[in-house]
């Protein structure tokens, strides 16, 4: 049997970090949505009890250190499965761009897994699972748009954001989220409003959503890339509504409500940026 879940990257419209944890984890807050730029996950079952995984990209393993791998592994240690699956990852997203990548494989091999096995594990319980693979998991097993809280694991689902044109811009920097969280210094962070932009998208206040969107780590990853913040600037002096740093970067995300105003966005920063895209929200709730 063979079967298809597309796994969509992710953006932050918000970022903020509240504090560090006993846990060593910072608390925070951040409101997430998806768009239409996606991994294509083929699952196809083999008859041996073994977990295989194949990528097209140089960029991501393949074998037991992929996360769609652990997925896997997980989910059938937890429901005591003894079949095998083959997983070929088309990659589309940039990796370690701050735009999920990793963490959607992960959230459409448990979907796609339950449905292949005809597990019948409720949202709720896929998860819990995902949480164990990674904050960014549970999100992208919801895919809506939503407020991530605790180490971004809790999500509670918001309204979807006004329609509009997204303009991702990632330069050729690699960023570990792992590497950003521990140059945060409390005292010198900017956060953002996050509740400004909650009621921007309850109202579908596209000019408000664009002028409050934010990321308290741009700052932590501006220093250490300056490249990152001359492309938001290069995005806002080119058209984009708002703009704001994805994650802990270096993807700069772009809004703006015109077609036209994206190309001139999208042609403003080819050339200059690695890899470029123009691509649409996946919530029309
Ligand atoms: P994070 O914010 O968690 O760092 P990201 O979107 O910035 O997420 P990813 O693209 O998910 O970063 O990749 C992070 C790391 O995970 C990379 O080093 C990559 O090699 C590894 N990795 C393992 N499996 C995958 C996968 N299926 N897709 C992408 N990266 C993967």
């Amino acid at each position: 049997m063979v079967l298809f879940e597309r796994a969509p990257a992710k953006i932050n419209l918000s970022l903020d970090v509240l504090g560090k944890r006993e846990d060593g984890f910072h608390e925070v807050e951040m409101i997430m949505t998806t768009v239409d730029l996606a991994d294509r996950i083929e699952l196809n079952t083999i008859d041996t009890d073994i977990i295989d995984v194949s990528t097209d990209s140089q960029y991501v393993p393949n074998d037991e250190r992929n996360i769609a791998y652990k997925a896997a592994l997980l989910f059938k240690n937890k429901y005591q499965l003894h079949h095998g699956v083959h997983i070929a990852i088309q990659k589309n997203i940039p990796v370690s761009a701050g735009l999920g990548g990793g963490s959607s494989d992960a959230a459409a091999v448990l979907r796609g897994l339950n449905r292949m096995w005809s597990v019948g594990a409720s949202l709720d319980e896929l998860v819990e699972l995902g949480a164990t693979l990674g904050s960014d998991v549970p999100f992208c097993i919801h895919g809506c748009t939503a407020l991530g809280t605790g180490h971004g694991e809790k999500i509670h689902t918001l309204a979807s954001p006004p329609s509009c044109y997204v303009v991702l811009a990632k330069p050729n920097i690699g960023i570990s989220t792992r590497h950003i969280f521990p140059k945060v210094t409390m005292d010198t962070l900017h956060h953002p409003q996050t509740d400004k932009v909650m009621r921007s998208l309850e109202e579908k206040d596209f000019g408000r959503l664009c002028h409050y969107i934010g990321n308290a780590l741009e700052s932590v990853t501006f220093s250490l890339y300056p490249d990152v913040r001359r492309i938001k600037d290069k995005m806002l002096q080119t058209g984009a509504d708002g703009a704001v740093m994805s994650g802990s970067g270096p993807t700069v995300v772009g809004l703006t409500s015109h077609f036209s105003k994206a190309r001139r966005i999208y042609n403003g920063l080819r050339g200059f940026c690695d890899e470029v895209y123009v691509v649409r929200l996946l919530d029309r709730r």
